[in-house]
């Protein structure tokens, strides 16, 4: 049995005073039975890991360099991410393949990276709506996971993968439990065929998951957990995906 794996990607919200309303929220609604942890804009990594001190929520990045260090303004290399606590590094999230032209190769160099120093990649894979609707959802999946499985190679079994139909991020559409479940099995097979630790990994959904929606996905037999956008700002909202983690 997986233990469930509940993230929060804050993406480009917060300010330092509605970050310590949230993370003090958290702090007093969880512990939880399931792993719990928030990735937060870089710049309030340290104020987030100073909140977090001494409870199990972990905490992560939404991205990272695929570069060891150098010149390369701007970026946050993965050892910089271990090195002030981070857990989790999210890549490949569709934002930004969408928005800073991530190839699948690059992404794959990220989770490589992330992994060389210690930092679990959340390796995000998912289709467009057009994709869905040309009956392509498996092709796109499977090529986007073959990148990060062939340069991973023998670390494969160290990642979480999360599972994000374009179409289902904040929009409010979200996949059925069995839209989801039939793309997670076809992940999971994916891995079985990469790494014997296969069984063990979590593939996260994500897509507007919300408190109602929750309870019906994470009870999917290769749903282990959710990475939460918009409903992981809200303190109530996000403590209540965590508890249907839980069950
Ligand atoms: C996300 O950004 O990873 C996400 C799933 O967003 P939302 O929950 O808002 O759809």
């Amino acid at each position: 049995m997986r233990k469930k794996l509940v993230v929060g990607n804050w993406k480009m919200h917060g300010s330092r005073a509605a970050n310590a309303q949230l993370l003090a929220g958290l702090k007093e609604a969880g512990p939880w039975n399931a792993d719990v942890a928030v990735c937060v804009p870089a710049v309030y990594i340290a104020e987030t890991a100073l909140a977090l001190t001494g409870t199990a929520i972990a905490y992560g990045a939404q991205d990272c360099s695929s570069h060891e260090q150098g010149a390369y303004t701007g970026e946050i290399s993965s050892a910089m991410l271990h090195d002030v606590g981070c857990r989790y590094a999210i890549v490949g999230h569709s934002e930004r393949r969408a928005y800073h032209a991530e190839s699948d190769q690059l992404v794959a160099d990220k989770a490589k990276a992330a992994l060389a120093h210690g930092v679990t990649p959340i390796v995000c894979v998912g289709e467009t709506r057009a994709e869905r609707e040309a009956g392509q959802t498996e092709a796109v999946v499977k090529r986007q996971l073959a990148a990060v499985i062939h340069t991973l190679g023998h670390c494969t079994g160290e990642m979480v993968v999360a599972y994000e139909p374009v179409w289902a991020i904040g929009t409010g559409l979200t996949a059925t439990p069995e839209q989801a479940q039939a793309v997670h099995a076809v992940l999971r097979a994916q891995l079985q065929a990469a790494t014997d630790r296969a069984a063990a990994m979590r593939i996260l959904y994500g897509g507007s998951v919300k408190a109602d929606n929750a309870p019906q996905l994470f009870g999917q037999p290769d749903i282990d957990g959710g990475l939460i956008g918009g409903a992981s700002l809200k303190v109530a909202d996000f403590a209540a995906i965590c508890l249907a983690a839980a069950h």
